[in-house]
């Protein structure tokens, strides 16, 4: 059997948890949380990095800073997870989904401005399989229209767009640490400041609304309720957890690449019959192999793969509902121009399975150019 996904553990979690459990600090901004956020800002360059328990819950601290109100617009991607949508819904926003490009994935920037109304508040770039949108067109938009740029970075960790990190590049930018990503901690996540001006309020919304981090610091006196918050700490126990992947994060990302080109070569001859298409990755993009997909010809071939695989004990999966098309998305979302680039991608896409641990990247190979060769 080849799960989906399996997480990868470096070894060291648990002697960081013992070291955490021996300090007898447990409680979130301890120790081994300080040492996340230094290794977040040494690596990425942001001004400032907070854990989070999810990157649900650092989306949701984006949207209070953003200071949404209801009716205010939010433009992103349709082809997301819930969670890029639902941080702005919880307080009041709208949703506007806008089509992707059918290269990367990636909102089509070219799509953005169309978009823009007298409501407008952010742009909510994703950065599908952890390559990165076209950042330098939507900063510059953002810019003109006085706009906040908010990164859904959740798949991102470790890759780069010009060289900089994925997270740190709009005014704010949020990591996934869940299992399923590459770096983990079971839940969590982390939100990047990249401007100052709002940093010291993410902090007091981090605190459940309380200036705790100042009092700390000996900047007040005593610490009292300032603002809306709620509680966004991870226990110091998740940080150790996670700080001995952060420590292995070259390493990590290194093996994911190495299984991610096998993949890639492998293929190459299937794109070439047109069997199949494989992902692209822009030159001024360096992604870190969280994700390999192929895209196929149609829903039923891909729901035949999927079954076939599944039938050799290999599991595969497709992703996202595009959420436009979801219940909830037509309750409160909005789309502006067409998404057919959406709606025919998502019917296409299979994820194949892509962890450390075992070779099972040949087999899988084997048993995809099989059973293409058959439907
Ligand atoms: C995984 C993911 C999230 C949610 O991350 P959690 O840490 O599980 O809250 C949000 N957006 C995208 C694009 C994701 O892939």
């Amino acid at each position: 059997m080849i799960p989906f996904n399996k997480p990868y553990m470096t070894g060291r979690e648990l002697w960081y948890i013992a070291q955490a459990h021996a300090n007898g600090q447990l409680s979130g901004d301890g120790m081994f949380t300080k040492k996340c956020h230094a290794w977040l800002e040494t690596r990425t360059g942001t001004h400032k990095a907070l854990l989070t328990h999810s990157c649900t819950a650092a989306l949701e601290m984006a949207a209070m800073l953003a200071g949404i109100q209801p009716g205010d617009e939010v433009i992103m991607p349709s082809y997301t997870f819930v969670s890029t949508a639902n941080a702005f819904v919880l307080r009041g926003g709208v949703p506007v989904f806008v089509d992707i490009r059918p290269d990367t994935l990636n909102i089509d920037e070219a799509k953005i401005e169309d978009a823009i109304t007298s409501r407008t508040k952010a742009i909510v770039p994703v950065h599908y399989a952890g390559v990165a949108c076209e950042m330098d067109t939507i900063m510059e938009i953002a810019q003109q229209h006085k706009l906040l740029v908010i990164e859904d970075a959740a798949q991102g960790i470790m890759a780069t767009y010009k060289g900089r990190s994925l997270g740190a590049i709009g005014h704010l930018g949020a990591y996934s640490f869940h299992e399923t990503k590459n770096i983990i901690s079971g839940e969590g996540g982390a939100l990047l400041i990249n401007d100052d001006r709002i940093a010291e309020r993410a902090e007091v919304i981090w605190e459940k609304g309380t200036n705790r981090s100042k009092f700390f610091r000996g900047e007040v006196d005593k610490y009292t309720w300032v603002d809306i918050g709620s509680s966004y700490l991870p226990s110091d126990l998740v940080a150790a957890f996670l700080l001995a992947q952060m420590e292995e994060a070259d390493a990590i990302t290194a093996r994911r690449l190495h299984i991610w080109q096998f993949y890639h070569d492998q293929f190459a001859d299937l794109e070439a019959d047109g069997c199949l298409r494989r992902p692209i990755v822009p030159a001024e993009c360096q992604h870190n192999a969280h994700m390999y997909y192929i895209l196929l010809s149609s829903e039923s071939i891909r729901a035949q793969l999927i079954a076939r695989l599944k039938s050799e004990g290999i599991y595969s999966v497709f992703h996202y509902v595009p959420l436009h098309s979801s219940p909830m998305g037509h309750q409160v979302g909005r789309i502006s121009g067409s998404l057919d680039v959406t709606d025919d991608i998502s019917e296409r896409l299979l994820r194949l399975p892509l962890w450390i641990g075992q070779d099972y990247a040949p087999q899988i190979v084997r048993a995809v150019k099989e059973a293409l060769g058959k439907l």
